[in-house]
Formats: structure tokens, C-alpha cells, sequence
């Protein structure tokens, strides 16, 4: 038996009330006592089984994804058919560097630098490494997944059909199906991927001779490590290096100067176009919520209302929750802590939702530039919205 089988330590993300977990069964998780948050949870006995191949296939279909067409759309007899990577192409012709690359990155580079990570990992040739670059990979792991977007691309991809069905004959080409099997292998790939055991497989910490419970983290000098998630007494984690804080005492200033930038980014996110429709040399500038506007006129009701709720609802939803939340830390009112960490669990999910739009914007300008009958051209908004 490996230390990793014994009980641990574990402070939790939310309250930093200690708990002594034990080696879970098979699909348990354990619970904080005190506010329900999430301490550690096991995977499925045969999850080392799935990984491997999930990769493997998750890499191929993503090398399957480039080569052939992605979408196209005709109209009046004029065909446009685009592939992967056109739709970056088309958005540094118009002079949006910057949102190529985080396309480009979000969608591809990062989950399939993610893929090969694991990959190597499973069949043992991470741990080969040395120490420093282990430790550098394993980081940078879960940095990638945190700006890994392919799922939400998908979604972007599937509300831009609905909207260009209205206007044209579409077609679905080979590469767009093979991304869409990459990205149900990804998904269950990161399902599988067990952050514990992967810090793990760098070294065993987390056992301490005396037991800490029932008390919380701060209030007997330890800390949990921001990156691999250990409890220490020392400055630097003796795990991964990191530097370690108690308590960032200019968080919560920091929290409320992010908010009011996004809050103020919003404005000129909604006010300026998020892209101009030319239709016959007639030019249709569209701010986000004229579009749901359009749409709904048009009878497209699912889709006005995708893009109401990812692009109007949900970033005032975030904003309100994260100053909710700051009142909370600032003047701790006895309410249920249990509710806030709720509520901070679903903002952080539903965080990368509301990029949706940008990748609408990227799709709809990829695939709709039929010469002079009809194009569409990514506006000032898109720059803010993909900012707050
Ligand atoms: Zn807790
Ligand atoms: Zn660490």
C-alpha cells in the first residue's frame, strides 16, 4: 500500500475547514461538512481503461477535422464552403488579430496540447521527465483546460446553422463531424481526468502526524497550494513550487476593480456592432441585442433566445453574483454559506458560456463573404465582448 491509499488532509475551496478523507470507493465523493462544497471525489474503477483510447481517438478525429470542408452555404447558385481553420484566417483579414489567436487557441491548440499531455502521461512517459518539467507539464495542464472552449465552439457553431438555415441551403461537411467526435472524446476525457492522482504521480503529500480537523486551514498557519492543491505550513509548496498565500490581502480589491472594468466593457460590448451584415452593398450593422431582435422577428426563436441568455443574461447574472459575493466576503452577514457556494460554483461553470457570441461572429464571418451579395464583418463589439 502506497501513502496514497491512506486518508488525507484536504482544506476546502470554499470555507477552509479541514477534513480527513479517506481512500474513496469506486463513484463516491466526499463532501464538506460544513458547506457541501466538494472535497474529493473517486473515479470509476476502469477509468485508466477509457482514457488511453479516448485520447487516441479524441487526437485522430481532431487531425480528421482540418482536411476536409466544415460547412457550406449556397445561395443563388454561389457555393462557399469553409474548413477549420478559414474562420481564423477570415478574422485576421479583417484586422482581428488578437481574436484569431484566441480562437485558434481555445479551440484547438490548447485541448489538443491537453490530448498529447495525457497521452503521454498514460503510458507512463510524463513521469520519465524530470522533476521540474513534470511539475512545469502538470501545471500547464490545468491552465490549458481552464481556456479549452471546443464544446462551446460547437454550440457557437450549431446556433450560427440555425441562423444561416433562414438564409441559405447549408450543407455539414466531413471535418465538421469529425471536430464534433473530438469533441465528445475531450469531454470525456477531462470526465476521467483525476486531478489528484496526476499530482500524485509527482509526489504523495497531504499526510500530516497531526490530525487538523474541525478547524479551519488559516487559523493554524496552513495553506492549500493554488496549484496542485496540497495543505503546507511553508511559503513555497514543497509539491509543485508554487508560491503559497494564506490570504491574497488585496483579493477582494481585486475582485471589485475586474468588476467594474467587465461591468464597464459590457456597455460598449452592447452599444457597437458585434458584426455588419452586407447584403447587396446595403450595409446592416448588428449590435448583440438588435440581432436577438432580428431574430425573434424572423420567427428564429430558439436562437434569439440562446444569444439573449448567453450574451445579455448571463454576463449580468456573472456581474451581479460576483458583487454579491464581494458584499459577502467584506461584511460576512449570517446567512447560509451554503447558498453562496452554490452560487460561486455556477458562475465559475457558466464563465466560458458567454463566448459563445464571439465564435458566432467567427463562424457567420467565415462562411458568409459571396462576393458582393453578401458578407458579414466582425464589429468593435465582438472585440469588447471577448475582453470583460
Ligand atoms: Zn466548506
Ligand atoms: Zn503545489
Amino acid at each position: 500500500m502506497n501513502e496514497s491509499c491512506e486518508s488525507r488532509h484536504i482544506a476546502c475551496h470554499h470555507c477552509d475547514f479541514i477534513s480527513r478523507v479517506p481512500e474513496l470507493e469506486p463513484d463516491h465523493v466526499a463532501l464538506c461538512p460544513i458547506c457541501d462544497g466538494l472535497l474529493a471525489e473517486s473515479q470509476h474503477k476502469d477509468q485508466h481503461e477509457y482514457v488511453l483510447p479516448m485520447a487516441i481517438s479524441a487526437l485522430i478525429l481532431l487531425a480528421l477535422s482540418f482536411p476536409f470542408n466544415f460547412i457550406s452555404f449556397s445561395r443563388q447558385g454561389l457555393v462557399q464552403s469553409i474548413k477549420l481553420l478559414d474562420a481564423t484566417e477570415m478574422m485576421l483579414q479583417y484586422g482581428q488579430p488578437f481574436l484569431a489567436a484566441l480562437i485558434n487557441l481555445t479551440i484547438i491548440l490548447l485541448p489538443a496540447s491537453i490530448m498529447v499531455f495525457i497521452l503521454l502521461q498514460q503510458l507512463r512517459i510524463i513521469a520519465l521527465l524530470p522533476s521540474s518539467a513534470h511539475i512545469f507539464f502538470t501545471k500547464a495542464l490545468f491552465r490549458a483546460k481552464d481556456w479549452s472552449m471546443p464544446e462551446i465552439f460547437l454550440a457557437g457553431v450549431l446556433v450560427s446553422l440555425v441562423k444561416i438555415v433562414s438564409l441559405a441551403e447549408v450543407s455539414i461537411g466531413m471535418s465538421f463531424w469529425s471536430y464534433t467526435g473530438f469533441v465528445l472524446c475531450f469531454i470525456f476525457t477531462l470526465i476521467k481526468l483525476d486531478k489528484t492522482a496526476l499530482w500524485d504521480d509527482v509526489s504523495h503529500h497531504g499526510k500530516f502526524t497531526q490530525s487538523y480537523t474541525s478547524m479551519r486551514a488559516i487559523d493554524v498557519d496552513l495553506a492549500v497550494c493554488s496549484q496542485c492543491d496540497i495543505l503546507t505550513h511553508q511559503d513555497q509548496c514543497p509539491r509543485c513550487n508554487s508560491r503559497v498565500v494564506v490570504r491574497d490581502p488585496l483579493n477582494l480589491q481585486k475582485t471589485i476593480a475586474l468588476t467594474i472594468t467587465a461591468a464597464l466593457l459590457y456597455i460598449p460590448a452592447n452599444l457597437y456592432p458585434i458584426m455588419t451584415t452586407v447584403f447587396l452593398s446595403n450595409s446592416e450593422p448588428s449590435t448583440i441585442i438588435g440581432g436577438v431582435v432580428l431574430l425573434w422577428h424572423h420567427g428564429s426563436y430558439p436562437v434569439a433566445l440562446v444569444i439573449f441568455v448567453a450574451s445579455v443574461m448571463l454576463p449580468i447574472a456573472k456581474l451581479s453574483v460576483l458583487v454579491l459575493l464581494s458584499w459577502v466576503v467584506k461584511k460576512r452577514p449570517d446567512f447560509s454559506r451554503r447558498s453562496f457556494t452554490v452560487a460561486y460554483e455556477i458562475t465559475e461553470f457558466l464563465g466560458k458560456w458567454s463566448m459563445v457570441d464571439v465564435f458566432v461572429v467567427a463562424i457567420l464571418v467565415a462562411l458568409i463573404h459571396l462576393g458582393g451579395i453578401m458578407e458579414v464583418i466582425p464589429g468593435p463589439g465582438a472585440f469588447f465582448s471577448q475582453r470583460w
